[in-house]
């Protein structure tokens, strides 16, 4: 079996060691080796990263208890290797884990409430506890008690208890039975079965923020950050306040009162606006159909408008049609092509079979009636093309009459 070093010192990056079993797992190469500093993904902590002489560790799985080292290529020649362990995720993990022990444990002593489950992912770390809900108010001071218990930099010990000095200790977890637990003890505060990497000091795992918080699985589930990543977070959250604060000339306590007053503003002029379109429909109706020629006693509309919704399309040609026996072709371009026809209502004309025999030609989506169809098509220069084919043929066909 693999001994594991990085339980004697998670400060530990290089070491020596010898390839014990090499083997294929999904085309990759994964070795064995005699000890490694290497943590594979165990106990809701990812694994580290590092290179093995000079090639990189992707991945490090724990299987029938051997520690599987997944590299970048195989390995060849002597079995002797040079371990190293990428210190920055290393630390990060150390960091994520210590923390998320203090806030467990600050749970307990606030609120009486277990972790049933933490995950400490690449992006996010999040403890699950047994609560019906959970307030800002609780949030803001289970941080406090947390960083307060960071700001006292009290030890980190490593235990080995036998059964019954284990039986004694106030394990905030109960530990696999039969077996010499590792407990990881923060002094004078959580006691705790874990196998992972921690801080030797509470001090080292830096700031302890809770994010966010809400209901998973009849549980409460609260995200966090600790350390490195809570200061990152810090950073972003500052440059955005900072760019709000600048872009709209406004200060820190002032921002939620200026985006309440630009919402309601936006909302006027969407009222506005959208009064505007109608009168302008109104007068865009009235100008196509007097300009428009007639074939037959029916006058034939036709125009392309840029950027203009399938609504508007609509109810412009609705407005057209009202003003006597019309065919009205429609269209608009920009990052939608649209169309809308319709006609009168009394006239002997199917539209939805000139759209029909043109449906391939310019790959056409939609339908309607044979007094009124509406679409889309992927090209601007296929819609074009569609409604000038398409007045001619109707043009043809209203001259047949
Ligand atoms: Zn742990």
């Amino acid at each position: 079996m693999t001994k594991r070093l990085y339980r004697e010192d998670p400060y530990r990056t290089e070491f020596e060691s010898q390839i014990i079993e090499r083997l294929e797992i999904d085309g990759k190469t994964g070795l064995i080796l005699e000890e490694t500093l290497f943590y594979p993904t165990s106990g809701g902590q990812l694994h580290d990263t590092g290179l093995i002489n000079d090639v990189k560790v992707i991945d490090v799985i724990e299987k029938d208890r051997k520690i599987i080292h997944i590299v970048e290529k195989n390995i060849i020649g002597e079995s002797g290797i040079t371990g190293k362990v990428d210190w920055n995720r290393r630390f990060d993990h150390m960091q994520q884990h210590t923390g998320q022990h203090i806030l467990s444990q600050s749970l307990i002593r606030l609120f009486n409430t277990a972790t049933v489950s933490s995950y400490l992912g690449n992006d996010f770390s999040t403890i699950d506890i047994e609560k019906e809900s959970f307030s800002e108010v609780e949030a803001n001071t289970a941080e406090i008690e947390a960083n307060n218990w960071v700001f006292k930099n009290v030890l980190v010990n490593i235990l080995y208890p036998d059964e019954t000095e284990a039986l004694n200790m106030p394990l905030r977890k109960t530990p696999p039975p039969g077996k010499r637990t590792r407990i990881v003890n923060i002094e004078g505060y959580d006691h705790s079965p874990c196998g992972g990497t921690h801080c030797s000091r509470t001090g080292e795992v830096g700031i302890i923020k809770i994010l966010k918080w809400g209901r998973m699985r009849g549980n409460i589930r609260l995200d966090f950050y600790c350390g490195q990543r809570a200061l990152a977070d810090y950073r972003n959250k500052n440059c955005l306040i900072n760019t709000i604060k600048s872009d709209f000339s406004v200060n820190e306590d002032g921002i939620i009162e200026k985006l309440t007053k630009l919402e309601e503003e936006n909302k006027d002029l969407r009222k506005f606006n959208s009064e505007l379109n109608l009168k302008l429909i109104d007068s865009k109706a009235v100008e196509l159909y007097s300009e428009a020629d007639s074939v037959n006693n029916v006058k034939i509309i036709h125009s392309v408008f840029e950027d203009l919704e399938i609504k508007n399309l609509q109810n412009i040609a609705k407005k057209i049609a009202e003003n006597g026996d019309s065919v009205v072709i429609l269209g608009s371009s920009g990052d939608k092509p649209s169309f809308v026809f319709l006609h009168s209502g009394n006239i002997d004309l199917n539209l939805q079979k000139i759209l029909n025999n043109q449906r391939e030609q310019f790959d056409i989506k939609g339908g309607g009636s044979s007094s009124m169809v509406q679409g889309g098509l992927q090209e601007n220069s296929a819609l074009l093309d569609f409604i000038k084919a398409s007045v001619d043929i109707i043009y043809k066909e209203l001259q047949s009459l």
